[in-house]
């Protein structure tokens, strides 16, 4: 039979208008959520990225149910589980969804297998038999890498092991909606990697869909479906890491996502001048404009190039990193980082460069905008 048309039956969670004030010390109010709109479909991977401070903490407790917005609208699988002017606040453990934390949030005292079955036996209105949902639980476990280690306490488990406990008891319910805060900052490097990778898997082979805060832009790379880029309580940007990286929205997207290069320059007939002479572009953005471009956009060579710019300068330092080789390169008062990939040694420290620019790698933002920023 053919589901009904409704058009909120495809989006697993959608935020509207949200805004949540805190009250300091000092009793003057800080905006950790300032009008956040995001419209998340089912099964996307959708990472909260922004630096400290920016509110993705409070956007993703909000949604749990752990914070009380100030106003807006939350819904979750079509329900409306928050509306601030129809006074709907539905209970954190009545909204559909898991939550994984940063500190796994694990019980001590009893196994890891208890500490998985503990949602199930707590589940409101189903009475489950025993060996169904050890069975579940089993296979959480083994879900998550961690089928043999049902029996231990978490005081005997690794950090890694900790964190798939707290996955396989929010894979239990088999929820639609995973909420996971910064779940992976507590592990080491290596493991890190490796539970990102297996994350992953089992989102795609469990379908649910993940709303996962980090200030790691790595990480956000890696993982998003759609990345929404918070600042100061809202959403700068949200797009595919692609869109966020090629073409990010404003300046402090652009900053926050990758490095940059950055040239101020005034309008002039074909693009902008900067200290290092005319840099083409079509894009405009006003009188007064920042120009970036990305580190690995710069193209070196010894010659003047016939790229739509040329930056003169001179090579002061050469660093091998593994995937590729920095070149750092002094023009005028300007310090550029170049990238080459792999290994390059076409140029030495004292090297004459010219640092040639295609017209669409230059990104260019209102200058007035980011002095707001300031
Ligand atoms: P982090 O990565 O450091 O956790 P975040 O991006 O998750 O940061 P939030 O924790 O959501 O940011 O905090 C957003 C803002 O709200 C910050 O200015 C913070 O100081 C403030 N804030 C958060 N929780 C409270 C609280 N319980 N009381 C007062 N202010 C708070």
């Amino acid at each position: 039979s053919a589901a009904p048309e409704q058009p909120e039956t495809e989006t697993a969670v959608h935020i509207r208008g949200l805004t949540k004030h805190f009250r300091r010390q000092d009793g003057s109010t800080v905006p950790a959520i300032d009008g956040a709109d995001l419209r998340i479909e089912k099964g996307e991977f959708v990472v909260l990225l922004g630096p400290s401070g920016c509110g993705k903490t409070t956007l993703l407790r909000s949604v749990a149910g752990l914070e009380t917005p100030d106003s807006g609208q939350i819904t979750v699988g079509g329900t409306t589980v928050f509306d601030g002017a129809a006074g709907i606040n539905v209970g954190a453990d009545r909204r559909e969804l898991s939550m994984v934390f940063q500190s796994y949030a694990l019980w001590p005292h009893m196994t890891a297998a208890r500490n998985v079955r503990y949602p199930l036996e707590n589940q409101r209105g189903s009475r489950r038999n025993r060996s169904t949902m050890n069975q579940r639980v089993a296979e959480a476990l083994t879900a998550v890498g961690i089928g043999d280690l049902g029996g231990q306490y978490p005081s005997q488990l690794s950090g890694g092991q900790q964190q798939r406990v707290a996955l396989a008891r929010a894979l239990v319910n088999n929820s639609d909606v995973v909420l996971f805060d910064e779940p992976l900052s507590n592990v080491d490097a290596k493991v890190r990697e490796t539970l990102r990778v297996e994350l992953l898997a089992m989102q795609r082979r469990f379908g649910f869909t993940a709303l996962f805060v980090t200030h790691d832009q790595a990480e956000a790379m890696e993982l998003a479906t759609r990345i929404a880029v918070l600042d100061k309580g809202q959403v700068q940007q949200f797009g595919t890491p692609d869109e966020v990286y090629a073409r990010p929205a404003t300046e402090y997207v652009a900053k926050f996502i990758g490095n940059t290069n950055e040239l101020d320059g005034t309008r002039a007939d074909g693009g902008y001048i900067t200290s290092l002479g005319l840099v083409r572009t079509s894009a405009a953005a006003g009188e007064r404009a920042t120009l970036l471009f990305r580190p690995e956009h710069g193209q070196l060579s010894a010659e003047r190039p016939d790229t739509a710019s040329a930056l003169p300068g001179s090579v002061v330092a050469v660093l091998f990193m593994g995937t590729h080789t920095e070149f750092l390169v002094q023009a005028g008062e300007s310090r550029l980082r170049i990238w080459v990939s792999g290994r390059s040694t076409d140029f030495r420290e004292g090297n004459d460069v010219w640092v040639g620019l295609r017209e669409q790698d230059v990104m260019v933002f209102p200058r007035d905008e980011a002095e707001q920023q300031e």
